[in-house]
């Protein structure tokens, strides 16, 4: 699948040879050098590979800005030991980040990635999943427990629409971490299991969400 690309990336070196590679492989890039630019752009691409140190604004405050109306994925390209940033960046909503210099085949696996999850995340309006008195409206992203709406938030049906597309099939931790955060490191596995006591809070239906031991989560009783 010919994935349109956003490269913003203000070295000139690395951004021509980026261009080249991805449009080798059959994916066409618009390469820009400004944050402002970007922000010009972004609507035109399927997904946006951004670097942080850019001449005229902070990457992140692209990032910010281009998260508040799309949920176009975006890749963030970092210095190495840049860690602070990265986790930034993923808080702000990043798909993803690599390390420069970026290797290409790692580059490509990221990308098919993150449009996949994408592509998943766009639900067709309609899909209703319905277990027991449970219903997860995917398109309408809305929880109805016995017909009241349970009022989750972000994640919380993020998590549970991870589970609602294969209803009965256990999905392990690293799945969900991955589906919901992109990426699975010690912060977020912390931060799933806060968000999976309120998710089971709300819904009020013991045993309908399992717990796979050593492994995952299944929405459905044994
Ligand atoms: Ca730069």
């Amino acid at each position: 699948m010919a994935v349109r690309v956003l490269l913003v990336e203000d070295d000139a070196g690395v951004a021509g040879a980026l261009a080249e590679s991805l449009h080798a492989r059959g994916h066409p890039v618009i390469s820009v050098a400004r944050g402002a630019d970007a922000l010009h752009h972004h609507r035109a691409a399927d997904l946006v590979l951004l670097d942080l140190g850019l001449p005229d604004l902070d990457g992140l405050d692209v990032l910010r800005k281009i998260r508040a109306v799309s949920p176009v994925p975006v890749i963030v390209l970092t210095a190495r030991g840049d860690e602070r940033s990265v986790v930034r960046g993923l808080r702000l909503g990043a798909d993803d980040y690599l390390t420069k210099p970026v290797r290409l085949a790692e580059l490509l696996a990221r990308m098919d990635a993150v449009v996949r999850r994408a592509v998943a995340r766009t639900v067709p309006a309609g899909d209703v999943v319905r277990v027991e008195d449970v219903e997860i409206d995917l398109g309408a992203r809305r929880v109805l427990v016995a017909g009241h709406d349970v009022g989750l938030t972000t994640k919380e049906f993020e998590i549970l629409a991870v589970l609602a597309v294969r209803p009965g099939t256990a999905v392990s931790r690293q799945q969900l971490m991955d589906e919901v955060w992109g990426d699975a490191y010690l912060a977020v596995s912390r931060s799933l299991d806060v968000h999976l006591t309120g998710l089971r809070a709300k819904l009020d239906r013991p045993g309908l969400l399992t717990t796979i031991r050593g492994f995952g989560y299944r929405l459905g009783r044994d």
